[in-house]
């Protein structure tokens, strides 16, 4: 099969022929004909996460059908659509036994533990696994756990957001943050997006987004004058540029989920402003199944659909992320991994 191999930090993607993964007992073979390149596959290229392991195949946004299955698998057949989550939970910690398995501490990444999803083929194990219903895309079953679920996670489970409150996503141009201002509006909310780049301003409006701030600007100023009590929740994609800003665009008992550190410098935060108006100030990590499913059927209801700015063959990885280092996309570049 043609599968990417990173050897090393600081190394080229190199693009061979691989052998097809040898499936274990509660795992299943996964044919790819798409998958995700994501921010983090690029810190991963950098060293940003020491645990990982080299050489391995990058890669964790993965879907495709399932064209083998072990002996212990009963959940799943050959012939029938999946995605996967990111990881590979542990299935027996408290987090996994209480369906938060994005919170267990032994998970494996694909493409940093686990080879990843920039190959032909791919094995995971069935504890990682969704079926994927009909009527939804192979693009938007790619990206249903890196992207829309941990959205849906980030929004719903964290922000508890519900329909008629106000949401500001920051970083509402990248592939992040494109299909966060089509979620919010989607569940109902008014969105008021943040994005650096004006070119982008146009698209995000047609997304849903009511209102579009810049971080050049004192944007929680203008916010609270378009809507005196402040935002109820914030969507935090960026860190640094945007984080005092959309802290003080928050109402009283608001909340600030964080999901980006795009720029991961320490940020300032001043305590009496989020004790006087009770803020809460939460992280959220990627998605459970039951937050990939959320999405998958929403997708398949019409109510949302994946931002992509197009597709590339797998040798030309390396020139999608200088595009994706240089912001040029307009949500998620997507590898192509048929012949
Ligand atoms: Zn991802
Ligand atoms: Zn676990």
């Amino acid at each position: 099969m043609k599968a990417a191999t990173l050897a090393g930090i600081g190394r080229k993607i190199e693009i061979t022929e691989k052998a097809k993964p040898v499936i274990g007992p509660d795992e299943v073979l996964i044919e790819e004909t798409v998958t995700g390149i994501c921010y983090r596959d690029l810190l991963t290229q950098q060293g940003f996460f020491p645990r990982a392991k080299f050489p391995i195949t990058p890669g964790h946004e993965i879907t495709g059908t399932v064209v083998e299955v072990g002996k212990d698998v009963t959940e799943f057949s050959i012939g029938q659509r999946v995605s996967s989550l990111i990881y590979e939970p542990c299935g027996q910690c408290e987090f996994c036994r209480s369906g938060r398995e994005n919170l267990c501490r032994s998970k494996k990444t694909f493409g940093e533990l686990l080879d990843g999803s920039y190959a032909q083929f791919i094995k995971a194990n069935k504890r990682s696994l969704i079926t994927v219903p009909d009527g939804v895309s192979q693009e938007g079953a790619a990206i249903a756990s890196c992207v829309t679920g941990m959205l849906y996670h980030a929004l719903v489970v964290e922000g508890n957001l519900t329909s008629g409150k106000t949401v500001l996503i920051t970083g509402a141009g990248g592939g992040i943050g494109s299909h966060a201002v089509q979620l919010a509006k989607a569940l109902g909310g008014h969105v008021i997006a943040e994005t650096s780049s004006q070119w982008k301003a146009e698209r995000i409006s047609a997304l849903g987004a009511e209102m579009i701030v810049s971080a050049a600007e004192d944007f929680d100023k203008s916010i609270k004058k378009a809507y005196p009590d402040g935002v109820d929740i914030t969507l935090e994609c960026v860190g640094k540029w945007t984080f005092s800003k959309s802290l003080r665009a928050l109402g009283n008992g608001g909340r600030m989920v964080v999901v980006g550190n795009v720029v991961p410098d320490p940020v300032d935060l001043p305590l009496g402003l989020i004790i006087l108006k009770g803020n809460s100030i939460v992280g959220s990590i990627s998605s459970t199944r039951s937050d990939v499913s959320r999405v998958l059927e929403m997708e398949k209801e019409g109510k949302i659909k994946p931002v992509i700015d197009r597709k590339v063959r797998l040798e030309n990885v390396e020139e999608a992320y200088t595009e994706i280092r240089e912001k040029k996309n307009f949500g998620r570049i997507l590898l192509d991994l048929t012949e």
